[in-house]
């Protein structure tokens, strides 16, 4: 009995950290005229929130005590981003445009940096011609928006610093602050952002093409000792279609690609 109730524990905390993930960002296309995303934290039904609960994992990708500067220039597509590596406070891209209607069905008021712009037309528009439905619900996040973004979840979580750090990037360790990352959602579930995401076709088309177009995926499931963060289906990253095709054809993660060239 003791064995049963240990399982139903496991199973409840393993669940826990994966539901806390189709919970947040509220925006909506009429509040995006700042260029990143807010959080509506009033909408969230408060009795939903569930303290996340830590899994006995100890080959976790936790922060390190020594945190350096990214080797890359943050407007590099290559740059190393991650818990070691942070962007100065100071990195914003030059180039940030709004995604545009042209572009996407929603998340047209999300700004990306301007190289990204091309390739993410000809993804979206060869995902229509596949019947695939595509959104963004999140994109360029500032350093002090990533600041704001993070404490929330470390609220979320009653103050547990590690818990939140496996769903969220403190400032300056962010990809989003990059403006070359995105988060993908899909009228499949109603442009929620979350872990259901996994299992659109949506989800399924972008692991399969997306590296044509040159964006690949930051945090693939089954690698989370490597990135140091929950399997993100959403999340993915511009790194240019050489470069993508590169790691594609290489068998690395973004992670390892990434440090093989910083
Ligand atoms: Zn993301």
């Amino acid at each position: 009995m003791k064995i049963i109730t240990a399982i139903i524990s496991f199973l409840t905390s393993t669940f826990s950290i994966f539901n806390i993930l189709t919970l947040p960002y509220n925006e909506t296309d009429d509040n995006s005229n700042e260029p990143y995303e807010s959080i509506s934290i009033e909408e969230m039904n408060t009795e939903d929130i569930q303290p996340v609960q830590t899994p006995a994992s100890t080959d976790w990708w936790e922060y390190p005590e020594d945190i350096k500067e990214c080797e890359r220039d943050g407007g590099d597509l290559l740059v190393l981003v991650n818990k070691e590596y942070k962007l100065p406070s100071s990195y914003a891209p030059a180039d940030l445009v709004k995604v545009g209607e042209d572009v996407i069905r929603r998340g047209n008021n999300y700004y990306l940096r301007s190289i990204v712009i091309n390739d993410l037309t000809d993804l979206t528009s060869d995902a229509e011609d596949d019947g695939i439905d595509l959104s963004i619900v999140s994109a360029y996040r500032s350093y002090s928006t990533q600041a704001t973004t993070y404490q929330y979840w470390v609220n979320y979580n009653n103050g547990c610093v590690s818990c939140a750090d496996r769903i969220s990037a403190r400032a300056g360790h962010s990809q989003h602050q990059l403006g070359t990352t995105l988060d993908f959602s899909s009228n499949e579930i109603n442009d929620r952002l979350g872990s259901e995401f996994s299992n659109t076709k949506a989800s399924q088309w972008l692991e399969e093409n997306a590296y044509k177009y040159g964006f690949v995926i930051g945090f693939p499931q089954g690698y989370e000792s490597i990135t140091g963060y929950s399997y993100e289906s959403w999340h993915y990253r511009y790194i240019g279609r050489k470069n993508a095709l590169e790691m594609k054809n290489s068998g690395m993660i973004l992670e390892e690609y990434l440090k093989s060239k910083n």
